[in-house]
């Protein structure tokens, strides 16, 4: 069947990089994001190992490469700015702890959003207010007062996914918090930054800096640890409060990137936790990216799973001839056990920020075989099939899907 109808809610990065698919596989796909525009914003995401393969599919590669930050490598600082630990771009093959496609999440959602606005309904500055579903389709109320009927609906809206609430219970029953907090926002580069990123920590908490393409501003990032998060995740004005309170007596530039916390356009801060459920469909609603499986930033794989999983769960459902129950399952199987990995090293990254107290379980290997085997698995482990046979309109031209990527 074509021109099946599907409504996507959230228009970041899983949502648009579905719509890209659903769309060359022939469904008529909505977008609806609740900001009233394209969110800017957040650090630099990374692309690696089979997300750079389906960047590739996508007909994207220049597009993402055009926008990437060109970071060369990070280094990490002693209190004075002393060089401590290097690590470039270009190790492990530019699947590394920086990877060399590195670029910042409002840029990449930027990326997706201009190859899918003509074709694709994008619908900015409503959201699902109520939604019913029965054998044949999905009766959905928008916030705004419009009433639709579609096939299937699938919720890309991130780690405090309302449509999961809606429809597969409360957050406390799927989010976990790792107990750490992270922010991000630009700065002027008074700093002297070139292309490299530099990191500072002490005793839990970490202050950062890297390079971003505009070279007249930097990155900030910070994180300290909280066993949970008691601010409301859109009051930006007491996140920077607590920031501010949290990162008080930081050594190194600290002081200095904190004092421009009041004038940046942009702020990003949110717990470090995963999303981790049995299931992530229920009859024809479905979920993608961190709303259903948020690894954290602390996994570096949050965009990374949001693509593939895009990829996957279109190609499913096409496959299933739209069919809601095999083409859920089809995709669920694929994904689950590159979920799992990629959740492993998010969280084994969040100990390793812990201060160590009394009982603490023994450090991470981090140079160990086994840690090896799971960074493996986490960027190249899982199937990318060629669905070879399912419609496909927007194959770029000259680049062929010939080869598949395999664990
Ligand atoms: C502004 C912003 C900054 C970020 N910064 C970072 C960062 O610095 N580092 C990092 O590792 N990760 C960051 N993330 C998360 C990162 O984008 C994801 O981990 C990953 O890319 C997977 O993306 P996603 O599309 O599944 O979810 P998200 O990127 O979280 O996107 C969810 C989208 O859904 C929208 N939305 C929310 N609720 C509704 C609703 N009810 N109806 C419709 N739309 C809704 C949101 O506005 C957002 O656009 C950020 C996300 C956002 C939105």
């Amino acid at each position: 069947m074509s021109g099946t109808r599907v409504l996507v809610a959230g228009a970041s990065i899983a949502g648009p990089a579905l719509a890209h698919w659903l769309r060359r596989r022939g469904a008529e796909v909505t977008v609806v994001e609740r900001a009233p525009e394209l969110r800017p914003g957040g650090q630099a995401v990374d692309a690696r190992g089979v997300a750079k393969e389906v960047i590739r599919r996508m007909g994207l590669d220049a597009a993402v490469r055009a926008a990437c930050t060109e970071t060369a490598g990070a280094y990490t600082v002693d209190v004075d700015g002393n060089v401590l630990e290097t690590y470039r771009a270009d190790d492990d093959g530019g699947d590394g702890f920086i990877s060399e496609i590195e670029i910042l999440r409002g840029d990449l959602s930027r990326v997706l959003h201009d190859d899918t606005r003509d074709g694709v309904e994008y619908v900015f500055g409503d959201r699902i207010a109520e939604l019913t579903q029965d054998a044949d389709g999905v009766d959905v109320a928008f916030a705004g007062g419009d009433r639709r009927r579609f096939d299937l609906v699938v919720g890309a809206d991130g780690l405090h996914s309302a449509l999961r609430a809606m429809v597969f219970g409360p957050r406390e029953r799927f989010v976990r918090h790792l107990g750490h907090v992270l922010a991000f926002y630009t700065v002027p580069n008074e700093f002297g930054l070139d292309r490299w990123l530099i990191d500072y920590q002490e005793s839990g908490r970490s202050a950062g800096l890297r390079p971003i393409p505009d070279a007249t501003r930097a990155m900030a990032m910070f994180s300290f640890p909280s066993a949970d998060l008691d601010v409301d995740y859109r009051d930006v004005a007491a996140q920077k409060r607590l920031l501010r309170e949290r990162m008080a007596g930081l050594g190194w530039l600290t002081p200095d990137i904190l004092a421009h916390l009041d004038d940046t356009p942009d702020f990003y801060l949110d717990q470090v936790a995963q999303v981790v459920m049995d299931r992530w469909s229920s009859g024809r609603v479905g979920l993608l990216g961190d709303a259903a499986f948020s690894s954290s930033p602390m996994s570096g794989a949050g965009t990374g799973l949001a693509l593939v999983g895009a990829y996957l769960l279109a190609g499913e459902l096409a496959a299933a001839g739209w069919d809601p129950e095999a083409g859920f399952a089809g995709y669920e199987r694929r994904m689950r056990s590159f979920v799992e990995a990629n959740q492993e090293i998010g969280r084994l990254n969040a100990r390793s920020r812990d201060v160590p107290g009394p009982d603490a379980e023994p450090s991470i290997d981090f140079d160990s075989e086994w840690f090896t085997e799971l960074i493996e698995r986490a960027i190249n482990g899982v199937e990318l099939p060629d669905y070879a046979g399912v419609p496909d309109s927007g194959a770029p031209a000259g680049s062929p899907i010939t080869s598949s990527a395999k664990p």
